[in-house]
C-alpha cells in the first residue's frame, strides 16, 4: 500500500516496489494521496482508473451530482449546483465515470478502481448528515468541522483548497526554465557528430566530458539510455553540446559498446554514469574505457550537494543538481546544437517540474510517461566537468 503517492517518483519507487512485491499473497496494490499538479503521478493513475465518484441525489430538484468544484460550498454543507438546496452525503452511491469497457476488450485486471474522496462528502463534516444520531453534540461537532472548511475556503489559495479539500489536481507544475529559453541555447547550423572533433572543435575545445543515464526499464517498459557529450570552450568558459544520443530498445551490450566507441572518438576525459540503475553497465563501461575515466554517481536526498562515498561512487542531492543545472542554462553557460537536432533533448528537460512535498521539501517531479533521460545525462556530463576542474560548488 503506497501512501502519499503524490510525493513518490514513479520509476524508482513504484515500479521497483511492485517488482519486489510480486510474490505477495495479496494480488493488488493500493495507491493513496492528495492531488497536486495535473502532471503528478496521482493524476496519471486517476486518468487510468474507473474515476469513481460519490454521486448524490438532490432532494430539491432530483438531479444526480458529484462534487468537483468549490461552487458546491454552502454555508452549512455542500449544495446542489442547480437549485442551491443542501445535499446530504448519506444519500449517495459510487458511480464509475470511466467504467470498464468490455466491448474494447478491457478486463477488470486492466483497470484501477479509483475513488475520489473530498472533505465535502464526508458525513462527519456535514451537519445535515449527522442528524441521524439524534444528538445535538454530534451535529454541533459537524458544524464546527464544516466551518473549518469554510475558513479554509476563504483563507487558503485556490490551488491548495482544490488539492487538499476538494481532492482535485490543479494547474501544471512550475518550471525554472522555459521551452523558449532552452531553444535560445541552440546554435544555428551546429551539428551532432559521431566521428569526434574536427579541426574547428580542436581550436575551440580544451576538454571533453560525458554523462550517461542508463535505462531502468521505465514505466512504459521502453528501454531508453541517454548519452551526452560536452566540450569545454575556455574562450568563453562555456560547455558546448558535441553529441547526444538516446538509445532505445537496443541490446544493452551493443549500447555499452557504442557508448565506449563514442567516448573514445571524442577523447572524453571523464564519463559519469548513473549508479542508481546502471551499476552493472558502469562496470562494463569501466572495463572498456579504464577506471580513471569512468566514474559513477547516485542521486538521493541529502544536505550536501555532492560527496564521494569513500567506496565506489559520488552521492548527490538530486534537487540541488537539477536546480543548479537549470541556473547554469539560464546563465547561458551551456550551448546546444541546431534546434532541429535538439527536440527530444529539450522535451526531456521540460519533463520535470517543481513540487513541494508534504514534508515541505522542494523536489523535481516528473510525469510518469514523459522521459527525462537526456536531462540527467547532460547533468552527469556537466558534473564530470566540475569534478575534473575541482569546482564542486552548486547553486542551492
Ligand atoms: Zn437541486
Amino acid at each position: 500500500m503506497y501512501d502519499e503517492i503524490q510525493d513518490l517518483l514513479y520509476d524508482p519507487i513504484i515500479t521497483v516496489g511492485n517488482e519486489t512485491l510480486s510474490n505477495s499473497d495479496y494480488g493488488f496494490e493500493t495507491y493513496a494521496g492528495t492531488p497536486k499538479t495535473t502532471e503528478n503521478t496521482i493524476q496519471y493513475l486517476w486518468d487510468l482508473s474507473t474515476q469513481t465518484e460519490w454521486v448524490m441525489k438532490c432532494e430539491g430538484c432530483g438531479t444526480h451530482q458529484f462534487i468537483d468544484s468549490d461552487r458546491a460550498m454552502g454555508i452549512k454543507g455542500p449544495i446542489c449546483l442547480k437549485c442551491g438546496k443542501y445535499l446530504n452525503p448519506r444519500e449517495g452511491h459510487w458511480v464509475d465515470m470511466n467504467p470498464l469497457k468490455p466491448h474494447l476488450g478491457e478486463t477488470a485486471a486492466d483497470k484501477i478502481q479509483g475513488f475520489h474522496l473530498s472533505q465535502l462528502i464526508m458525513p462527519r463534516n456535514v451537519p445535515a448528515a449527522m442528524t441521524i444520531y439524534r444528538s445535538q453534540d454530534i451535529v454541533d461537532a459537524a458544524e464546527r468541522r464544516w466551518n473549518r472548511i469554510v475558513t479554509k475556503h476563504r483563507e487558503q489559495s485556490p490551488t491548495m483548497f482544490k488539492n487538499e479539500v476538494l481532492g482535485m489536481s490543479d494547474s501544471v507544475g512550475a518550471r525554472m526554465i522555459s521551452k523558449e529559453e532552452l531553444e535560445a541555447l541552440c546554435m544555428t547550423g551546429r551539428t551532432l557528430k559521431r566521428t569526434g572533433p574536427d579541426d574547428k572543435d580542436r581550436q575551440l575545445v580544451s576538454q571533453y566530458v560525458a554523462g550517461v543515464d542508463w535505462s531502468g526499464g521505465g514505466t512504459t517498459g521502453i528501454s531508453r539510455t541517454a548519452l551526452w557529450i560536452w566540450g569545454y570552450c575556455p574562450g568563453d568558459q562555456r560547455l558546448m553540446t558535441m553529441y547526444y544520443e538516446i538509445f532505445e530498445g537496443k541490446n544493452p551490450i551493443h549500447i555499452i559498446d557504442d557508448i565506449a566507441h563514442l567516448c573514445n572518438a571524442w577523447g572524453v576525459a571523464m564519463v559519469l554514469g548513473d549508479a542508481g540503475e546502471g551499476h552493472t553497465a558502469n562496470s562494463l563501461l569501466r572495463s572498456k574505457l579504464g577506471p580513471h575515466r569512468t566514474l559513477q554517481i547516485q542521486y538521493g536526498s541529502q544536505t550536501k550537494a555532492i560527496n564521494w562515498n569513500d567506496l565506489d561512487r559520488y552521492m548527490a542531492d538530486r534537487t540541488t543538481l537539477i536546480d543548479s543545472f537549470f541556473v547554469e542554462l539560464k546563465r547561458e553557460k551551456m550551448l546546444f546544437a541546431d534546434l532541429s537536432l535538439m527536440g527530444k533533448a529539450i522535451d526531456d528537460m521540460l519533463a520535470v517540474f517543481e513540487e513541494v512535498t508534504k514534508a515541505g521539501r522542494k523536489i523535481w517531479n516528473r510525469h510518469p510517461t514523459k522521459p527525462d533521460d537526456c536531462l540527467h545525462a547532460a547533468i552527469f556530463g556537466w558534473v564530470a566537468h566540475k569534478i575534473l576542474t575541482g569546482n564542486l560548488t552548486f547553486t542551492q
